[in-house]
């Protein structure tokens, strides 16, 4: 595959940003389409790297990106059951009862003088 051969697989477009090298260089590339941000890693199949394999069913013209509706909002976080501090205070609060019994065992098995 040359530079000049370079096209987004999923919309076709030709501003293809290198994001990485292989720690071994020469074994892939990751890139970064420009206006769909769709990324490919070279060493994957056809399917994923070439516009003329990619499934027609996700292709996308400029026209598609264009009218795209808006991505949709992130839901906010769901409430633990337990909130981490109160987690990490009732671990705190159980350690010094542990230490307690640890040393009332102590001093049980410990024969009086
Ligand atoms: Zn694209």
């Amino acid at each position: 595959m040359t530079d000049t051969a370079i096209c987004c697989p999923r919309c076709a477009h030709t501003a293809i940003e290198h994001l990485f090298t292989s720690p071994v260089p020469g074994v892939w590339d990751v890139l970064q389409c420009g206006r769909c941000l769709y990324c490919w890693r070279t060493g994957e199949p056809d399917r994923r790297t070439r516009r003329d394999a990619y499934p027609d069913s996700f292709k996308l013209t400029a026209d598609d990106i264009d009218n795209a509706p808006e991505v949709p909002a992130v839901p906010p976080l769901a409430v633990p059951a337990v909130r981490p501090v109160e987690a990490v205070e009732a671990v705190g609060a159980a350690q010094p009862v542990l230490r307690s019994v640890s040393a009332q065992r102590a001093s049980e098995a410990v024969p009086p003088v």
